[in-house]
C-alpha cells in the first residue's frame, strides 16, 4: 500500500478472480468459461475490425445494441452493451443505490456483489439462502432495498423459477431488481419477457458464458427505456467507449450465429447431465446445475483437498474457502474429453486414498 491511497479504500478486499495460469497447460474448469471457440463470425468481423483501431469505437454502440436488441425481442433504447456484465452490474450499483437506497442479495452468490458496494461505500444485507442453497423469493418481498438477484445463482447452480423472480420484482416496486442471468442459456426461463410490465426490473447478460466471448469482454442490461438512459448517463459520465471496436464487431458476428451458440449450449447441457451422473456414482452430492458448471461435494475427501490433488494432475477446479462452501467445488463443465480425464482423475485419487 502506498501512502497515496485514499483513506476510503484502505479496508477494500477486492474480488478474486479464479486462477489464469501463463505457464503449465491445465485443463481449465475453474472459471465457467466455455470450451468451444467463439463462433467464427465473431472472429472475422473482430478481425476486420482490428484495421480501424486508430478510431474510437462508437459510443452510442448502435448497431449491437439493435442486433442484441432484437435478439432480446425489445427495442433498441430497452438495451445497454457494456465491458463484460461485470461493467453493467457496477454501473448498477453506481445508479440505484446509495445510502438511502442500500442492497440486498443472498449470503452466498456472484462474489462481486459485495465488492461493488464496498467500493462505493452502500450499505448492504446479506439475505441467507436456506439450508439446500435455494432462494425462498419471500424473503425478498418488500425489502425497501436495490435487490441483486444471479438467476441461475452462482456457485450453487440453482435456477428459480419465473413466477418467483416475478414475486420478487412485483414485491418490490419502489426499488430496481437486478436479475443477474450471466447462465441463462443454459436452460433457465428469463425475464427480459417481464421488462415491458415493471420499470423497476434491469436484467443483465453476458457474452462470456454460452457465446464463448469471455476474454472479448461484452455484457448487456435490458431494461425500460428510463433505466437505460439513467445507466447511460453514468456510463458517459465513466467510459463512453466502453465496449471497444473488435468486441463490438464480435458481438454482432455472435449474434448473427445464433445456432452455433444454442448447439454449443445443448452439448454442454447434455455433457452436464453425464458429468452429473459419474460424480454421482463416485460418491459425491452433485447439486442439479442450471449453469454451465457443476456444485459438488465428496464425502471421502474435503474441498480444498480435492483442488490441490487435482491441480498436481493438471486439472484446475474452483474451491472457496468459506464456511457454508468449503467442503465443496465448483466445477465447469468443459469437453466429454475434459470430462472423462477429470473423472479418471478423481477416480484415481479415491483409489489412492482407498
Ligand atoms: N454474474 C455472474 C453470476 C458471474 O458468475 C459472472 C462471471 N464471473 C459475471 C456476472 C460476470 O461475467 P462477465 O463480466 O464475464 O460478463
Amino acid at each position: 500500500m502506498s501512502r497515496f491511497l485514499s483513506a476510503q479504500h484502505k479496508a477494500l478486499v477486492p474480488y478474486t478472480p479464479g486462477e489464469q495460469p501463463t505457464g503449465r497447460q491445465y485443463i481449465k474448469l475453474n472459471t465457467n468459461e466455455s470450451p468451444f471457440p467463439p463462433s467464427p463470425h465473431a472472429v472475422a468481423y473482430a478481425a476486420e475490425a482490428a484495421k480501424s483501431l486508430e478510431l474510437y469505437s462508437d459510443p452510442t454502440c448502435s448497431a449491437l445494441c439493435e442486433a442484441f436488441a432484437k435478439q432480446c425481442g425489445v427495442a433498441p433504447d430497452e438495451v445497454m452493451m457494456t465491458n463484460g456484465s461485470d461493467e453493467i452490474l457496477y454501473f448498477a450499483f453506481l445508479t440505484f443505490c446509495d445510502d438511502r437506497h442500500p442492497a440486498a442479495f443472498a449470503d452466498i452468490t456472484y462474489g462481486f456483489y459485495s465488492v461493488f458496494a464496498d467500493l462505493l461505500h452502500i450499505p448492504y444485507t446479506l439475505i441467507p439462502l436456506r439450508e439446500d442453497f435455494t432462494i425462498n423469493p419471500e424473503d425478498y418481498v418488500s425489502l425497501g432495498k436495490t435487490i441483486f438477484l444471479a438467476n441461475p445463482n452462482a456457485p450453487t447452480g440453482i435456477a428459480l423459477p419465473l413466477d418467483a423472480v416475478e414475486r420478487i420484482i412485483r414485491g418490490n416496486p419502489n426499488n430496481v431488481v437486478v436479475v443477474d442471468e450471466a447462465y441463462v442459456d443454459f436452460g433457465t426461463e428469463s425475464a427480459v419477457s417481464l421488462i415491458h410490465k415493471y420499470d423497476n426490473l434491469l436484467v443483465t447478460q453476458t457474452f462470456s458464458k454460452s457465446r464463448s466471448m469471455a476474454g472479448a469482454r461484452l455484457g448487456a442490461g435490458i431494461g425500460c427505456k428510463s433505466l437505460i438512459a439513467d445507466l447511460n448517463t453514468i456510463r458517459f459520465s465513466t467510459n463512453p467507449y466502453n465496449v471497444n471496436r473488435m468486441t463490438m464487431a464480435a458481438g454482432l458476428g455472435a449474434l448473427e450465429d445464433d445456432l452455433y451458440m444454442r448447439e454449443n449450449c445443448r452439448t454442454i447441457v447434455e455433457t452436464r447431465g453425464l458429468t452429473t451422473e459419474a460424480l454421482r456414482r463416485l460418491g459425491f452430492t452433485v447439486i442439479d446445475s442450471a449453469t454451465n458448471f457443476v456444485f459438488a461435494k465428496a464425502d471421502w475427501i474435503g474441498g480444498n483437498d480435492l483442488y490441490l490433488q487435482l491441480k498436481e494432475r493438471g486439472i484446475l477446479i474452483r474451491h472457496f474457502e468459506t464456511p457454508r462452501l468449503k467442503d465443496y467445488n465448483r466445477i465447469t463443465i468443459g469437453t466429454r474429453e475434459q470430462m472423462r480425464t477429470l473423472l479418471l482423475a478423481i477416480e484415481n485419487i479415491r483409489e489412492a486414498l482407498s
